[in-house]
């Protein structure tokens, strides 16, 4: 497809090479399935059955051969111009899936490497772990929330500020000070797989539906108290935001891009980074964007595991999965500074504030993540955003 027929740089990222999937509703009428082109959402609930749903639940279990047909037949839809349209500020936007079960991974080596060195300063940053398998744990699928979903500030056991683990602990019941972002990206299972069977790295696309933007909004006074040794609970399960748009992976064909070198090599479930075995990094750029201002800009390139080998490693102890199932890269952070992607580690823990003055989100504060890609047309896409606004704790 060339510009010219529609393709994405004209069109703000929502051109014909891309066409999301997102489930819109319009007043008085029942929720179904539509793609963003340009402006403007295409109602294409009578493309298939599958698509007269309020979820796209039904359509990611058809598997990759049935996308690829109805990707096919809605573009050519949408070119003719023979589907339903609505300005997309005229439509309420919904979760676009069930969620199934949802896992947080912890793939960027620089994001990794700078939580080490803010929390444990005077060890080796990564842990011994690190670069053999893709760290993860498994979140709260029923926090995830569609974008624009307002986020309250939550409550928990935190350490008063300036306590430290030295001598007996006093913890308070409160809200979270140090309420933070982790830009991500997440990635959606269309075709699940049984128990007792596991995932190659090379049947990553017969099973993975797509791509949403996400935010792993964080309480980090939460998460430091509680996570010894059993991980993130109570400081992460409030709410995960994830973008209204679903971007298929067909059109991020022209975002594979070589993965960074692993060394050491994994081991062999996970596939060394030789193009055979089709494992590739997504060139997809982020920004991070508080109240209007762009505060970082994480290039999801540098990601050190590739999403295939975070699924086959979520599944080579025989795990199943659902269609539905939610698995994200972790933070998204790069070497500079101004490319990391939480507050914690723009503001060093706080030590050091960035962007006028800030250390952790405040009441009122919106932030917004946004996301392109290279398109299959020459220009880029534009996946869909994902926003949220901090409300107050609502106990005190
Ligand atoms: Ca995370």
């Amino acid at each position: 497809m060339s510009e010219a027929s529609g393709g994405s740089g004209d069109l703000g990222g929502f051109g014909l090479d891309h066409l999301p999937y997102g489930v819109f509703v319009t007043e008085g009428s029942a929720p179904r399935v539509g793609v963003r082109y340009g402006d403007t959402v295409v109602d294409v609930s009578s493309v298939r059955p599958q698509l007269d749903r309020p979820a796209l639940d039904d359509l990611m279990a058809l598997g990759p051969d049935s996308w690829a047909e109805t990707r096919t037949e809605i573009a050519g839809l949408v070119e003719a111009e023979a589907l339903p349209t609505y300005p997309v500020d005229a439509v309420s936007l919904l979760l676009p899936f069930t969620v199934g079960d949802y896992v947080d991974f912890y793939a960027s080596l620089d994001h990794a490497s700078n939580v080490g060195r803010i929390f444990r300063p005077d060890q080796e940053p990564l842990l011994p772990n690190w670069r053999h398998l893709p760290v993860g744990y498994h979140g709260r699928g029923g926090s995830v929330v569609v974008s624009g979903t307002p986020v309250t500030r939550p409550c928990g056991q935190r350490l008063a500020p300036g306590a430290t683990t030295q001598g007996p602990p006093a913890p308070e019941l409160g809200p979270s000070r140090r309420l933070d972002i982790e830009a991500e990206l997440g990635f959606v299972v269309g075709v699940g797989s049984e128990l007792g069977s596991r995932i190659g790295v090379e049947d990553f696309q017969q099973h993975v539906f797509g791509v949403v933007g996400l935010n792993d909004w964080s309480a980090r006074d939460i998460q430091a108290w509680e996570y010894v040794p059993l991980g993130p609970f109570l400081g992460k399960s409030f709410a995960t935001s994830v973008s209204a748009w679903v971007t298929p992976l067909a059109a991020l064909a022209a975002a594979r891009t070589d993965l960074p070198a692993q060394d050491p090599v994994p081991l062999p479930y996970l596939a060394p980074t030789d193009s055979t075995h089709g494992l590739h990094a997504l060139d997809i750029e982020v920004e991070v964007v508080l109240n209007g201002e762009v505060v970082s800009r994480p290039p999801y390139r540098t990601m050190y595991w590739s999403a295939a080998q975070m699924l086959a490693h979520l599944t080579v102890n025989g795990a199943s999965t659902r269609t539905g199932d939610l698995f994200a890269s972790g933070t998204i952070s790069g070497p500079e500074p101004d490319t990391r992607g939480s507050f914690l580690e723009l503001s060093w823990g706080g030590t050091q504030p960035f962007a006028g003055g800030r250390t952790f989100l405040e009441d009122g504060d919106e932030v917004v993540l946004r996301y392109t890609a290279p398109g299959t047309s020459g220009g880029r896409i534009t996946l869909g955003e994902v926003a949220g606004q901090i409300e107050p704790a609502r106990i005190p």
